[in-house]
């Protein structure tokens, strides 16, 4: 599998947020987010190719039950599903984080999915496979990032029309630094949707320094 990192923070986003957990950032990715902050996990330049079992044991040693398998876009490399089995038998908690273009079948069902749709600031509206709402379930988590108010009333929306009765776990998260985390949150107030509202934690300790 090509590995653009392997590393140990504090989750900053989801339910899971403030959690230590180890993330394991798969290499290549099929879109190109306007506002993307991982830029040099979207292509294989400077990945290590590696086999599963070395990544089990490089997670081994972080001794930390939680496992997030992020991106780039990890699903679509062959492995993925396997190596969030392997986690998965040894004892991990896994979380697989997706931009929800690609498949989600096939993925073992202990995983808890946090699955992205992209709203129109990010330059991929359209691109959430819709086929892809057959695999969510109610401990899977939706994510929102929203930009400016198009994207706020494409995501209510979406939640309108197709999320009702899959989750409750829908997280809205403001871009940085076009729209003010306030702003988003009154937005969230006044129309008291029912959704998490969440800032990315480990940005606030470490800033955008990598690896963590
Ligand atoms: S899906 Fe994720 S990794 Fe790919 S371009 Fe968008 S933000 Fe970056």
């Amino acid at each position: 599998m090509l590995i653009s990192e392997i590393f140990v923070s504090i989750q900053g986003e989801s339910t899971y947020a403030g959690l230590p957990c180890v993330f394991v950032r798969l290499a290549g990715c099929n879109l190109r987010c306007s506002w993307c902050d991982t830029p040099y996990a979207r292509s294989a330049e400077g990945a290590k190719e590696v086999s599963a079992t070395h990544i089990l044991n490089e997670v081994k040693q972080f001794k930390c039950d939680l496992v997030e398998i992020t991106g780039g876009e990890p699903l679509l490399q062959e492995g993925a599903k396997d190596l969030a089995v392997r986690l998965l038998d040894a004892g991990h908690g896994v979380l697989i984080e997706t931009n929800g273009s690609v498949s989600l079948a096939g993925l073992d069902e202990r995983a808890v999915k946090i699955v992205d749709f992209k709203c129109p600031s990010s330059g991929h509206a359209g691109s959430f496979l819709i086929d892809n709402l057959n695999f969510i379930t109610p401990a899977d988590e939706i994510k929102f990032v929203i930009g400016n108010r198009e994207d706020y009333d494409s995501a209510k929306k979406f939640l309108d029309e197709y999320l009702s009765g899959r989750t409750q776990k829908l997280l809205f998260a403001p871009v940085k630094p076009s729209l003010e985390p306030k702003v988003l949150a009154e937005w969230i107030l006044r129309d008291r949707l029912k959704v998490r509202f969440q800032l990315q934690l480990h940005t606030y300790i470490w800033s955008d320094e990598r690896g963590r």
